[in-house]
């Protein structure tokens, strides 16, 4: 008997140990029961290490026989479950796509008849029902209306004492589709055939010598194929059918580029590390447009030389149409995709092509950070400052900050490219740790657009969304056929909706934030639980007719324009236009052609276009960001501001942009007028130091919540002690403690909401004092509890 450490797939804090007579390698799924529940655990490793008075379960099943999990993965995982506090399993099942959770279906019946005097009411029951037949278990449940638990543990219990036999058949949720095929022989002479097999078979002929069978199905009957196979014209064989879901363009286009002498010596500075084999993290500064995916293309063209594979993480694939254009154009089919859009067998099919080791490139999303690559020359974060690297359910991991991990475990090279850079890796760059790689000219010497920035207090009427200014810049454009982005951070209507004459607010009553009045439908709509409700006509506390709008949204934008320039065409991009999965690629389409004048959205148009024929970009209300209650506010304005203006000027006519603000000293937009990417992170960086936060401090954050405010809070306050005593065990310059309090929303999805901050000095103080908390702690178990380690939200 043999006997292993297993992951489940669930939150707990150990691996638990399972027996079995075969082999099984680390990495490999099997099916066991853990408390009376069926679970896909994952090997972690075989153990001597047994107690004689244990009696150990069975693994019921080994789904596997060749590890899903490389080694190289499994310890990533480790690391994971220790840094951001989550079990071994969750981390692991992170890693496979949920098409890897297996279907199980049971059947029992009776052993032996011996089986009379079993004491269990339950077990009596289930007796009853059975005989010599299989029987399936979900249909003996049902019948019998027995509690989960119960049932499962009588049917353990039978089983274990041999009166039962249970029989397993478990399959993968997702299976290779297989379909009939028709593939045309080549023929000298045609045999005789009656007019009917005559016409199905030049039918065929003209779609072509190999197709689906159904595709002819509606139109010929399959004893007609069969003949015309009999006679010997065709063949019918099964075969996988592969599902296209992402179009590649017709052909490659391989346009030859001279490189800027900048890109050379930043590809230079990396292909030196990839000779050597060695790990290192560079950091790609580049203005927006200075041809960084240049310098990605011919770094992975250096790894593929040296026979190894490339991964290449992007903020949002949806979003990055043209950069997957590019990557065909210089590589071909062989790049695997993981896109967010992909359905389960989708993402199945391409973990897949990359296991089999038939894709060496990899482009995707945050979670493709653990794409099933070998032998990994390079990982690549492009937009690496970009806040969807984040994930923000368990396990809460950074996507950019795991590339750097699994780079080093793979002797691998790291790029992180970005013209606004986050603070954490200039600060990395300041002391050394990553390399900085430097572009900071647009290539064929485009200009940088000039930036204005207009001061609405200015304004002769501020209630006007467009000042003046941009009113008449606009106008120009409309006039000698340029296109124009206007960026307004806020989808559907104003912020929020406040009484006039008694100042109330209108608030979700789950969650405590403003509720955001949408007006096609005429409703009032929560943008975190989705709650709705009608527009009132009145004040339902004074009375009163008169509202204030707040600071306005795309949908009115929309609607001023439309006035202002009745004959311009106006396209509105935001999450509520974007809803369907193709609106945002003919977005894409309809810039590009050129049938579209003023495109108008949210964040989602601020990045990665790149249309020759815009300039002119206009930003609404620089301020939506600013006033948000985040230690982060400042960077993201300046991070959008700096990323919507790199839109303007991105071919040879010289681009403008206009920043609409109320703050109009703020460093955030005076530095971003200037583009000035460096003056704004010293001063940031100075404050942050200053207030103890990240990169110098590191941060974790628990969240409690519960329905009940007075139970949460009373269990909360019994923990005070803990606070105390974290105050005696680490230095006031090692650790600072925030709350318990409320979060800034106290209310979520009807759940009051406390917080506890821990900011710290280095990585050891913040993982020993989070581990102090979470041993110490004693709180009612139906109070939710999470633990974030370099949380991005503190909402
Ligand atoms: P970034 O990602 O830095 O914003 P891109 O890589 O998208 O910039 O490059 C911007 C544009 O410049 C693209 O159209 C690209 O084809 C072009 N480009 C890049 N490098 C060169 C070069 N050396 N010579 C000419 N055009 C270039
Ligand atoms: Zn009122
Ligand atoms: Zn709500």
């Amino acid at each position: 008997m043999k006997y292993f450490e297993i992951a489940l797939p669930i939150n707990v804090t150990k691996l638990y140990i399972y027996k079995n007579k075969a082999e099984i390698s680390p990495g490999c799924r099997v099916l066991v029961s853990f408390n009376n529940t069926f679970h896909t655990g994952i090997i972690w490793e075989e153990t001597q290490d047994i107690d004689e008075n244990i009696k150990y379960k069975e693994i019921l099943e080994i789904i596997d026989d060749k590890p899903k999990i490389s080694s190289e993965l499994l310890k990533l995982a480790l690391w994971i479950s220790k840094y951001y506090q989550c079990s071994l399993g969750q981390s692991l099942s992170a890693m496979l796509p949920s098409a890897f959770n297996i279907q199980l279906q049971r059947k029992v019946r009776l052993n032996n008849n011996n089986s009379s005097n079993f004491e269990n009411e339950t077990a009596q029951k289930i007796l009853k029902e059975l005989n010599n037949d299989w029987l399936d278990i979900n249909k003996l449940k049902e019948k019998l209306k027995a509690k989960t638990s119960e049932f499962n543990s009588a049917l353990e219990d039978l089983e274990n004492n041999e009166i039962v036999e249970i029989q397993r058949v478990f399959d993968e949720k997702i299976k290779q589709k297989i379909a009939n095929f028709v593939k045309l022989l080549p023929i000298e002479t045609i045999p005789k055939l009656t007019s009917k097999q005559s016409e199905a078979y030049e039918y065929m002929k003209g779609i072509s010598n190999d197709f689906p069978l159904a595709k002819i199905a509606a139109k010929y009957s399959y004893s007609i194929v069969k003949t015309l196979r009999a006679k010997g014209l065709l063949i019918i064989e099964p075969r996988e059918v592969k599902n296209i879901y992402f179009t590649f363009p017709q052909k490659r286009i391989q346009k030859s580029i001279k490189l800027t002498s900048e890109q050379q010596n930043a590809i230079s500075s990396v292909n030196e590390v990839i000779k050597k084999d060695k790990f290192h993290t560079f950091l790609l500064f580049g203005i927006t447009g200075s041809g960084k995916t240049e310098v990605y293309i011919e770094t992975i063209k250096s790894v593929l030389k040296k026979k190894k594979t490339a991964l290449m993480l992007v903020p949002e694939i949806a979003l990055t149409p043209q950069m997957v254009d590019r990557f065909f154009n210089a590589f071909g089919e062989d790049i695997a995709i993981l896109h967010s859009h992909l359905n389960d067998r989708q993402r199945w099919e391409q973990w897949n092509k990359i296991k089999s080791g038939k894709s060496k490139i990899v482009i995707g999303a945050r979670s493709a950070i653990f794409a099933p690559l070998d032998n990994l020359g390079i990982i690549i974060v492009d937009e690496e400052h970009e806040t969807t690297y984040k994930q923000e359910n368990t396990p809460r991991y950074n996507g950019r900050d795991l590339s750097i991990l699994r780079a080093k475990m793979n002797n691998a090279v790291v790029i992180l490219g970005s013209a606004t850079p986050s603070l954490e890796s200039w600060n990395n760059v300041k002391t050394g740790k990553f390399t900085q790689l430097l572009l900071s000219q647009r290539p064929l010497s485009y200009e940088l657009p000039t930036v204005k920035i207009v001061d609405m207090k200015q304004e002769k009427d501020p209630k006007l969304l467009l000042s003046e200014n941009l009113k008449q810049k606009i106008e120009e454009k409309l006039e000698y056929k340029q296109q124009i982005i206007l960026l307004q951070n806020r989808r559907g209507h104003s912020s929020f909706i406040q009484c006039i004459s008694c100042g109330k607010l209108f608030e979700c009553p789950n969650c405590d934030i403003s509720l955001k009045y949408h007006s096609s439908s005429q409703e009032l709509i929560c943008h975190y639980c989705g709650s709705k409700t009608h527009m009132p006509r009145k004040c339902p506390e004074c009375g009163s007719y008169m509202f204030s709008f707040g600071a306005s949204g795309t949908q009115d934008i929309e609607k001023q324009l439309k006035i202002l320039f009745p004959n311009a065409r106006i396209l509105r991009m935001d999450s509520d236009s974007a809803g369907k999965k193709d609106s945002y690629d003919s977005m894409f389409t309809r810039m590009r052609e050129g049938s579209v004048d003023i495109l108008l959205g949210t964040q989602m148009i601020a990045k990665g276009l790149d249309f020759e024929n815009v300039t002119l970009v206009g930003v609404i209300s620089a301020d939506i960001g600013l006033n948000v209650p985040d230690f982060r506010a400042a960077e993201r304005t300046f991070q959008l501001l700096t990323q919507v203006a790199g839109r303007s000027g991105r071919g040879e006519k010289p681009g403008e942009v206009i920043i609409q603000t109320y703050n109009p000293e703020h460093y955030s937009i005076t530095t971003a007028l200037k583009q000035d990417f460096v003056s704004f992170a010293k001063m940031e960086l100075d404050m942050r130091q200053h207030l103890k936060y990240p990169p110098e401090f590191k941060l974790a954050r628990f969240v409690f919540s519960h329905k009940n405010e007075k139970y949460l809070k009373d269990q909360i306050n019994k923990n005070t002690k803990i606070i105390n005593e974290l105050k005696v065990i680490f230095k006031p310059e090692q650790l600072s403690i925030l709350g318990p309090i409320e979060t800034p929303i106290a209310r979520m999805q009807n759940n009051y909401r406390f917080h506890l901050i821990l900011k710290a000095d280095s990585v050891n103080t913040i993982s020993s004092a989070v581990n102090y908390v979470k041993k110490n702690i004693k709180i009612g178990s139906t109070i939710k509890q999470l633990i974030d380690i370099d949380p991005y939200s503190l909402m």
